[in-house]
């Protein structure tokens, strides 16, 4: 007999997305960059030999007590109203009962029925400019738990392993989660709207400070819920949960993968299974994980070794003042001084080149040719390289450096070019790669009158229809000219010598 292999069926997208409506709600946690832990005086830091930053509050020995980071608190709630949520008057911490080796005290201290911050929203920009207003159902406080390292077996996962090793390091880092309203009435979008509003949710807690937001490192996690209900269906259908996937292009392949699974399994006459499942990044496919725990399972009750969190409405005015300038406002400003039209705005926003746009003008350029630069030429360049236009090896201190020299006249925008490529080939600073390669405009008078007369001499006819005034001829010696100098004489300037020497 032969060992059977259970293959998956995937429903082709197109068909999936005219039978069926996709419903997601995103659940994002997010680490806080605070200096300590949520409920000790433990460094929080990501990293670092295990199980050095420990005690006995965070370990949950007995007799420890917990006190609430303050600096955590305030966090939560600009974070709340930069959602536009309503801050709580009074809230409390829950403990979430469950047995994990990664969590030393076998329950979470969470927020459950009386979360900091409810009912906000966040509008999200998709690719082509549509705008998606997002709902926000909740933010609430937590803590996270520590990591394990399963040793041995193939996978790095429990499964195969020999033995596991705790790290505790992790344990009690403040988290804030995140979650949105059921999605829904997005269709075939709905994966580029879970990837933008995780995009846009970051960019905003950036904006605020109050995070690294490294999805690499986990300091920003996504879970992802999706269900399909049938066209002109009435409920909700049920909803798995893809975890932990960390990087914005995975969230938007979970969940088409989702979709394209679940489809296959209604139209065949299955049903979808509630669970958790596990994102695989090297096939873009989803598995099962465990059938997802009901609020019951976890045995809520508010914790009672923390007092409850009141905070007045003063304090939460002074720190709405606080707010920064948030993503979505400072585009507006932006479009505003740099002049932008809205699809100009979009392709800036879509090639990721803002913020390198901005420092490049922060440096000296003028708004336009920084754009200019960074959206063509400079991304065209980690196309080839398949690299993030950040990573380019040039900064924006050296390109504001490069298109100076062209406004000042010392280069053209070819000779730029090829400074820029020098740069990008790690020849140094532009100054350097245009001293190295010889590169500067020639405009010394003398070196091209010389270029001149000889050009002059060497068509005679033509420079003869200059002298009788057809000086429109006058374009061929300037040709000549840049030809014999290689492109690195000013050709304004050759054309006035040009003239000079016929009329003069
Ligand atoms: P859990 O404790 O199971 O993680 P949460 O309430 O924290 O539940 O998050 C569930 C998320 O799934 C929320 O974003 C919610 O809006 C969303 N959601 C609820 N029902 C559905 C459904 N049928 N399909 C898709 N998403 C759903
Ligand atoms: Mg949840
Ligand atoms: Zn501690």
């Amino acid at each position: 007999m032969s060992a059977s292999v259970a293959v998956t069926e995937l429903m082709d997208y197109d068909e999936v997305v005219q039978r069926f409506d996709p419903v997601l709600g995103l659940e994002v946690h997010v680490e806080l960059s605070t200096n300590t832990k949520m409920f000790c005086g433990c460094e929080n830091a990501f990293g670092g030999e295990p199980n050095t930053k420990v005690c006995p509050v965070c370990l949950g020995l007995p007799g420890s007590l917990p006190v609430v980071n303050g600096k955590a608190v305030e966090s939560a709630i600009r974070i709340g109203l930069a959602l536009n949520c309503d801050i709580a008057e009074w809230c409390r911490f829950a403990r979430k009962n469950y047995f994990y080796p990664d969590m030393p005290k076998n329950f979470q201290t969470s927020q459950y029925d009386e979360p900091i911050a409810v009912n906000g929203w966040l509008d999200v920009v998709l690719d082509d400019g549509e705008v998606v207003r997002v709902e926000i159902e909740r933010a609430h406080m937590e803590e996270d738990t520590g990591k394990s390292l399963h040793v041995g077996g193939s996978t790095g996962r429990i499964h195969g392993a020999e033995h596991s090793l705790l790290d505790y390091n992790r344990a009690g880092v403040p988290l804030i989660e995140i979650v949105t309203k059921p999605i829904v009435g997005t269709g075939a979008r709905a994966p580029e709207v879970a990837r933008a509003y995780v995009t846009a949710l970051r960019d905003l807690l950036r904006a605020l400070g109050v995070s690294d937001v490294r999805m690499d490192q986990g300091s920003l996690r996504c879970d992802a819920n999706v269900s399909l209900m049938a066209k002109g269906a009435a409920e909700f259908g049920t909803r798995t949960e893809t975890k932990n996937v960390n990087s914005l292009r995975s969230v938007e392949r979970a969940v088409r993968y989702e979709m394209t699974r679940q489809a296959a399994v209604l139209a065949n006459g299955g049903r979808v299974v509630q669970e958790t499942r596990h994102f695989d990044e090297s096939t873009g496919s989803t598995s099962s994980g465990r059938t997802k725990e009901t609020a019951e399972d976890y045995r809520y009750f508010p914790e009672p070794d923390l007092v409850p969190v009141a905070p007045s409405r003063e304090w939460v005015e002074e720190l709405r003042a606080t707010l920064p300038e948030l993503p979505w406002e400072r585009l507006k400003r932006i479009q505003t001084e740099w002049q932008l039209t809205d699809p100009e705005l979009r392709d800036l926003v879509n090639a990721g080149a803002v913020e390198l746009v901005a420092e490049t003008v922060a440096a000296g350029a003028g708004p336009a040719e920084a754009r200019s630069w960074w959206v063509s030429y400079l991304t065209q360049q980690a196309n080839t390289r398949g690299v993030d236009l950040a990573d380019l090896p040039i900064t924006p201190v050296q390109l504001a450096r490069v298109i100076a020299l062209v406004a000042e006249g010392s280069l053209t925008n070819k000779l730029a070019r090829e400074v820029v490529d020098g740069v990008l080939a790690g020849e140094g600073e532009p100054d350097q790669v245009v001293e190295a390669r010889g590169l500067k405009v020639v405009s010394d008078d003398s070196a091209l009158l010389a270029a001149v007369d000889e050009a002059l001499a060497a068509q005679p006819d033509i420079a003869e229809k200059i002298r009788s005034g057809k000086v429109a001829a006058a374009g061929a010696i300037v040709g000549a000219v840049m030809k014999a100098t290689k492109g690195q004489a000013d050709a304004k300037r050759v054309r006035e010598l040009v003239l000079s020497r016929c009329t003069g």
